[in-house]
């Protein structure tokens, strides 16, 4: 097993930072035509100007050179295995960037009246029958533009509810292995948060669920498969046990890619989901989105869904506007609609049974890559697993002292992005892996044998897994001042970046 020499090495200045050579992108010659129309005459303008003020001025071959540079920093799924425990980061196929790309639906604008958008509205009603039929819940709205936005959907749903039955609950569940939005968006929606605790296997602990469910709590908020990726055991007791105290539950289906085909949160007691349709239905995501976050709930549920909703009357599609108990609009329009459309090309091109067995794969290979580590790392539990594989850090350091930190930097220079790390909080040093359906055999093989050697390096050379990656543009960040101190705009040597 060898590193990969990854060509990421080149240093690449900003766009800004070229030197002026005066070069130009473009050079036209003089027209021979008189040019005859005003636009002809703007377009000629525009093309001949000398650029923007402020922007710099490269040639054609600099700047593709410079973004093509830039790419090959990029990692990505289309180079590597893409690790990322709970972020379901999969191949996704082109032909339904293509089908997302067709002229009909970039020409449209959310502001065309309902005649004139059909084939547009037809697809988002198509989906929502598709997405409803996956989950068992016959009410969604495709309106929010990420997951988190779905949570909190979700939770306005439940308090929209409990206001009209007359009711103030002051509290939500979520258990202390959930992701970090389940408690902002609790938060956001004006509840106070009350942790549930995980017992020895990763699972709600059923007695402290029990003990802090009262007549205080609106719901819990629970993600299924959960964190570890374990499907809930006792999800029926947890139901019963949420419910018998007029409490709600929101399911967290970010990991639907464990489920679909196989099991419908509707028929396992949930009362509202979201999807994380930039995860499980045929979306690239990273770089901070667009997205979508679809919500779908019960019936009891259903009169809160968000305006406008996309609806059929016979053969006409149209955005009913008309729901007076509905929370409002969570979105500018009606949600992230290239995404929708990838969705259901996605769920098209696979079908029922293709559907099913990327669940079924997703889950074959977390376990494949288990059951070949499980010797060299520590697993995180004894339970079944399903899409994921969690290790702790037990033991990790008798490879000369090194961390999960510095195990995931290494794996850099062995060509793979980090997996997960340090999330679920519950397990010490966590290392969180979701291969996906996508990966074959040999590069499932190709991660284990990277891990493998790496532990080997631990043992006889440490200090070259402690200051790894070395293949790659920058070493060790200050994570830290990354998160609190973003420099988020270039400014020229001397500016003072606006606040
Ligand atoms: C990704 C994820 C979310 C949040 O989705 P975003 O689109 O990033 O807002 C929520 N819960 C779980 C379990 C996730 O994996």
């Amino acid at each position: 097993m060898s590193t990969r020499a990854s060509g990421y090495f080149q240093e690449e200045p900003l766009s800004f930072e070229y030197p002026e050579t005066g070069q130009k992108g473009v050079k036209l010659r003089e027209p021979d035509l008189p040019q005859v129309t005003p636009h002809q005459a703007m377009a000629g303008a525009a093309l001949r100007s000398d650029g923007l003020e402020g922007l710099p001025q490269l040639s054609e071959f600099e700047t593709i050179r410079h973004f093509t540079r830039l790419s090959k920093m990029n990692v990505s799924i289309d180079a590597a295995m893409y690790p990322l425990g709970s972020c379901t980061m999969k191949y996704n196929p082109r032909i339904n960037e293509v089908t997302a790309r067709r002229g009909g639906f970039t020409g449209v604008h959310p502001l065309m009246p309902d005649e004139l958008v059909q084939g547009t509205l037809e697809v988002l009603h198509r989906l929502q029958e598709a997405l409803e039929e996956m989950t068992g819940f016959p009410g969604v709205s495709l309106q929010p533009a990420a997951g988190a936005q779905g949570e909190l959907t979700g939770v306005l749903l439940i308090r929209a509810r409990l206001a009209a039955k007359g009711e103030r609950r002051r509290y939500v569940l979520v258990p202390d292995s959930a992701h970090g939005t389940n408690p902002a968006s609790a938060a956001l929606a004006g509840f106070e948060v009350r942790e549930v605790k995980s017992d020895a296997q990763g699972c709600i602990d059923l007695e402290h669920l029990r003990a802090q469910m009262d007549e205080d709590v609106a719901g819990l908020m629970l993600t299924n498969p959960n964190t570890l990726g374990i499907f809930e055991p006792h999800i029926f007791a947890i139901a019963e046990t949420v419910h018998a105290k007029g409490g709600y539950i929101y399911c967290d289906g970010a990991n639907m890619n464990a489920q679909v085909g196989i099991a419908r949160p509707a028929d396992f007691g949930m009362d509202v989901l979201h999807l994380n349709l930039h995860k499980t239905f045929s979306t690239p995501h990273g770089g901070g989105g667009p997205g979508a976050g679809p919500c779908l709930c019960s019936e009891e549920l259903r009169p809160y869904l968000p305006v406008p909703r996309v609806e059929r009357d016979n053969a006409r599609y149209l955005l009913n506007w008309d729901a007076p108990q509905s929370i409002g609009k969570v979105s500018t329009f009606f949600g992230n609609t290239g995404i929708l459309v990838r969705a259901l090309s996605y769920v098209l091109a696979m079908g029922g049974d293709g559907l099913k067995e990327m669940s079924e794969v997703a889950v074959l290979n977390a376990n494949y890559l288990r059951h070949k580590l499980q010797g060299d790392l520590q697993l995180a539990t004894q339970a079944p697993t399903l899409h994921e594989v969690v290790f702790s850090d037990q033991g990790l350091a008798e490879h000369g002292g090194i961390t999960t930190s510095d195990l995931a930097k290494r794996l850099i220079d062995y060509g793979f992005h980090p997996p997960t790390v340090y999330f679920p909080l519950t397990v010490h040093g966590a290392l969180m892996v979701e291969p996906t359906e996508s990966e074959p055999k040999a590069e499932l093989d190709r991660f284990v044998d990277a891990i493998r050697a790496i532990l080997a390096e631990g043992d006889n050379n440490p200090e070259l897994v402690k200051t790894a990656p070395h293949l790659a543009p920058r070493r060790r960040l200050d994570e830290t001042a990354a998160a609190r101190h973003p420099i988020l705009r270039w400014t020229r040597d001397g500016e003072t970046p606006p606040k």
